[in-house]
């Protein structure tokens, strides 16, 4: 389970926060780390604050983007001190270790953690299938971000020792995010051609759809059912 769980960190600001997230990681036996876009990265405050789990570092995934690092990823989550307007399904760190015992046995999964400064954007959220917010002091809530992975992975490490007690269900592989992204931009141009939304104020429209095909977790070949129903719909016209 544990090592098909991705920590990736989104434009991590400070580099000894990078190290410490690694730190964190290697205490509880997760070793896949991925860096979105990182300010300073690799630097020697990395290293030290690793202390002693640099080989995490040194095997780190350096991304330019979001949709890269999550590309190949069948479930997403993203880590977020702030519930949001449009609210996106919440679970605890227990709750989601929990899902994972079962989902991470077949799934590759990507938990996303923000900038230190500002967070996730909405539009990230928009790639994750749950939010996961830490509960704490609603007065004080944002913590520091090596703190947030830290009890995270405690949480999967927890969840981990018992999977075996736990059954996989074994499902039809489910659609990654690419293939995701590729149908939303599909629908999109369908909804557009149809005329049923105006490609420039579809913002809302398209963050609630995308709510529910996230929810939904369709499989390679739903997807490809719908894409088919989407290009039938357009005239036959093919879309990529
Ligand atoms: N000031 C930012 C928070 C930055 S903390 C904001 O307002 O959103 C850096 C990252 O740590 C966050 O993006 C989130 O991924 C994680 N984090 C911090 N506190 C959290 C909490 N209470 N629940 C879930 N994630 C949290």
């Amino acid at each position: 389970m544990l090592a098909n769980i991705r920590i990736v960190l989104v434009e991590t600001s400070h580099p000894g926060n990078i190290g410490a997230v690694a730190r964190a990681m290697k205490n509880m036996n997760m070793t896949s780390l991925t860096l979105v876009a990182p300010k300073i990265f690799p630097h020697a405050d990395a290293t030290a604050r690793a202390s002693g789990a640099d080989e995490l570092l040194a095997a780190a995934t350096v991304c330019a983007t979001l949709q890269e690092a999550i590309a190949d990823c069948q479930m997403v989550i993203g880590a977020s001190a702030r519930s949001r307007t449009i609210s996106w399904p919440e679970v605890t760190p227990r709750e989601c270790a929990g899902l994972l015992a079962i989902e991470a046995q077949y799934k590759q999964v990507a938990i996303v953690f923000g900038r230190e400064n500002s967070g996730l954007k909405n539009h990230e959220l928009d790639l994750c299938r749950y939010l996961l917010k830490i509960p704490c002091n609603p007065a004080y809530s944002s913590l520091n971000l090596a703190a947030a992975v830290q009890l995270v992975c405690y949480e999967l490490f927890m969840a981990a020792g018992d999977q075996a007690d736990r059954v996989a269900i074994d499902t039809e592989p489910q659609a990654n995010a690419a293939q995701m992204e590729l149908f939303y931009q599909h629908l999109h141009q369908a909804l557009t051609d149809i005329g049923f939304i105006h490609p420039d104020k579809s913002r809302s429209i398209m963050r609630r759809l995308r709510r529910i095909y996230n929810r939904a977790q369709p499989s390679s070949k739903e997807l490809d059912i719908l894409r088919g129903i989407l290009t039938m719909s357009q005239g036959n016209k093919k879309n990529g």
